[in-house]
């Protein structure tokens, strides 16, 4: 009897288990495809949602983005592919959305997916099909500038996974949440998502964020928001905050993105709040929605493969200046005057 028990897992397997770590669900799979469609370019980006039965059955992002070349369109689903990183160093300068070269071949790994694009140089476009990880066809084919993929039976091949998805209200949430956030950290990108061919999030492109607030939340909430920009060491800091009088019981109107990329961070949270002092009861936490840009060497973003999660080098300097700016800018706003609202 061999006494070798130690295997190295075929391919198949090693993707279903890379995608476990960054397509958890539905909503995963939009914002994969959505920081793609970012990276390549794209002004305007379209999330096509399907429901059947009480499940998502079809996700589709459409862009008008640069596009994939065919040769580059067959490898693009392939693991560990990418154009955004060549080696570790890059990382540390980071501009785009991604660099892991994960997410198509993830998502390919746990679904039937399609791919079709095209390049401003050609005349025609390219397929790409796949299912379970294993490559159906490239092929020609008619294509709008930009890039189209379509996801259809997300799961199917890891039950586990699927099993654990929540109700579909809950999925649907999660993947509103993402369009959103994605949307207030790119104004200059329009957005649409269409929940089976409804339209239910339009944000415009524009150069100002508040008419991507407006889109979202209306303009009631727009009106009021104090701006604030300004600069203080490494930070700069770009956006709108709530006046002392709008606030909330929990933090889940705070957006924050740093280089583009929404991010959740505990530290800059509560400098946000300590900015606000002895203006917000304890309990209660502002509205905000705060671009900041950081030097990228001082930010790490390779902490965990969803890449919400940053590690700031230098996290004090950075809280305080935060905290510092927000102050500044409170002060500055005529707070007495400003009409007072409850929710
Ligand atoms: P990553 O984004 O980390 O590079 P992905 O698996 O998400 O890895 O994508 C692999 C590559 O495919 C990208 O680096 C990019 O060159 C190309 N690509 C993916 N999506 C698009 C798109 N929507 N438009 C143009 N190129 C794309
Ligand atoms: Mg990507």
């Amino acid at each position: 009897m061999s006494d070798q028990v130690i295997r190295q897992l075929d391919q198949a397997t090693i993707n279903q288990i890379a995608a476990g770590e960054v397509i958890e669900r539905p909503a995963s799979v939009a914002k994969e495809l959505i920081e793609n469609a970012i990276d390549a370019g794209a002004d305007q980006i379209r999330c096509e949602v399907t429901t059947e039965n009480g499940e998502i059955t079809r996700i589709r992002i459409v862009d008008n983005g640069r596009g994939m070349s065919r040769e580059d369109a067959a490898i693009a689903c392939l693991p560990h592919t990418t154009s955004k990183l060549r080696t570790l160093d890059d990382l540390s300068t980071i501009h785009t959305m991604g660099f892991r070269g994960e997410a198509l071949a993830s998502i390919g790994a746990v679904s039937a997916m399609m791919l079709v694009t095209r390049q401003k140089e050609s005349t025609s476009g390219t397929r790409v099909s796949i299912r379970g990880g294993a490559i159906d066809e490239v092929a020609e084919a008619g294509s709008a500038l930009g890039t189209t993929v379509t996801v259809d039976d997300l799961f199917y091949n890891t039950p586990a996974r699927k099993k654990f998805q929540k109700s579909l209200k809950t999925e649907l949430g999660h993947l509103y949440g993402i369009v959103e956030r994605i949307a207030l950290a790119n104004p200059g990108i329009g957005f649409r998502l269409l929940l089976n061919r409804r339209g239910r999030i339009t944000t415009q492109r524009s150069s100002n964020k508040r008419d991507t607030i407006v889109g979202l939340y209306g303009p009631e909430l727009a009106r009021g928001l104090i701006p604030v920009s300004a600069s203080d060491g490494p930070v700069q800091i770009e956006g709108f905050i709530s006046p002392p009088a709008i606030s909330r019981l929990e933090p889940y109107q705070v957006h924050l993105s740093i280089n583009r990329r929404d991010i959740y961070n505990r530290a800059l949270l509560n400098a946000i709040r300590e900015g606000y002092g002895t203006l917000l009861p304890k309990d209660r936490y502002p509205v905000a929605f705060l671009d900041l840009t950081i030097d990228t060497t001082l930010v790490d973003v390779n902490v965990h493969p969803a890449k919400r999660q940053v590690r700031l080098d230098q996290e004090q300097t950075v809280t305080a200046a935060v905290t510092a700016m927000i102050r500044a800018a409170l002060d500055e706003a005529d707070l007495l005057y400003r009409p007072i609202t409850y929710h």
